[in-house]
């Protein structure tokens, strides 16, 4: 099988990696496609596509059926635009325009969510003498975070009656869609509809990824999951068909046995209290695995230290992760196991990414997105 090295930067295998299975993600669209089958199923591919790499993502997604895709700001989408020429793809930017970003959401043909009355005039400025582009509204409904409230959306629809652009989607954004005993997302369902109703013919989309999986009343017309094709937030989905897409690795520069008594890592936080097996890892807080990760955090209480995996067997992380190394404690795995030379998963395959992410007091889209340049993107 061909490892296609997703970045300029030639791969020695020596610092850290991470594979993307492309299989796996497009399995996972297609999974969140079927669970809400009466809707069109979007991608939201902002940062980097979760710190994957955007155009890889957009062009397997693309293949396995995606034409509607969200970035954050209008140059993730430009870049998106250069791997999705296609005239059906949809490119939606969420966090709105100024006139820069108007004129290269023109020149792109992204898609603007317009979230305030600001937005909508901007739009309508670069619009002048032209034909109407078209442009999504967002709406406030519960949130606080972007979007239009009912006044400011009726004042969005007349602007629209005018000809300033055409209103292609309206939209919102569920707040605590992941706690199924929250009453928080029925609640702006209902705002939503309300809103909504003042754009009768336009399609209406309000759910991410958890949203999906709470049923048909939030599916609408488009849904625009992004963890849960990324492998993360698995235990939202009751049949546990998500698959891991990202599984990170790092080599094992060196192997030490210190004696009982000693310590280990900056700050000496890990008293070694028998003779302790030590691997030293390449990799740490500089290439996204977390600080907070380490095996003794006041970040996490109760939560035991992430552990990686080495030849199958788990080892936890011993001591304050560095900018660039992690130490595990490999006294409790077989010696041939563990050399250096052989690799450590950080997570993936063996170890889920939301387990990691948990026990470092974080969340999968963190860990994610914070994967840094120096990690080699390899597709699978
Ligand atoms: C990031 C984002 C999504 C995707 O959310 P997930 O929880 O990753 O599925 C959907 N909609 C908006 C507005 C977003 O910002």
């Amino acid at each position: 099988m061909s490892h296609p090295v997703l970045s300029a930067v030639p791969h020695s295998g020596r610092r850290p990696f991470v594979t993307i299975d492309g299989w796996a993600l497009k399995s996972n669209w297609r999974h969140m496609a079927n669970t809400a089958p009466g809707a069109r199923t979007g991608a939201a591919v902002k940062a980097g596509g979760y710190g994957l790499g955007a155009p890889y993502v957009a062009k397997a997604l693309f293949a396995a059926g995606c034409r509607d895709f969200f970035v954050a700001w209008a140059e993730e989408g430009a870049e998106l635009r250069a791997a999705l020429p296609g005239a059906n793809t949809r490119i939606f930017v969420l966090q709105g325009l100024d006139g820069d970003a108007a004129a290269i959401c023109r020149e792109h043909r992204l898609v603007p969510v317009l979230s305030n009355l600001d937005d909508a005039r901007i739009w309508q400025e670069t619009g002048i003498g032209r034909l109407p582009a078209p442009a999504a509204l967002q709406f406030e409904t519960g949130m606080n975070r972007l979007g239009m409230d009912e006044a400011d959306a009726r004042k969005a629809a007349a602007l629209a009656r005018a000809g300033a652009f055409d209103v292609t989607l309206v939209m919102s954004h569920l707040a605590s869609a992941d706690h199924p005993a929250s009453a928080q997302s029925e609640a702006q369902r209902h705002v939503f509809e309300r809103i909504a109703a003042l754009f009768p013919h336009v399609a209406r989309s309000l759910a991410n990824s958890a949203g999906v999986f709470r049923g048909r009343p939030y599916h609408f017309d488009l849904t625009r999951p992004g963890i849960a094709l990324y492998g993360g937030e698995t235990a939202l989905d009751p049949s546990a068909a998500l698959r891991p897409v990202a599984t990170l690795y790092a080599q094992i520069l060196q192997v030490r046995t210190a004696p009982r008594g000693e310590a280990a890592g900056y700050g000496a936080t890990a008293k070694l209290e028998r003779a302790t097996r030590i691997a030293t890892i390449g990799i740490g807080y500089a290439d996204g695995y977390l600080r907070s990760s380490s095996g003794v955090t006041p970040l996490r209480p109760g939560e035991p230290a992430p552990e990686v995996s080495i030849g199958g067997r788990r080892a936890p992380v011993l001591g304050r992760v560095s900018m660039d190394l992690t130490l595990v404690d490999v006294t409790d795995l077989p010696e041939d196991l563990v050399v250096p030379g052989e690799v450590a998963e950080m997570f993936g395959a063996q170890i889920a990414i939301d387990e990691t992410a948990r026990r470092a007091g974080t969340i999968a889209y963190e860990f994610l997105t914070g994967l840094g340049p120096r990690v080699a993107r390899l597709a699978v």
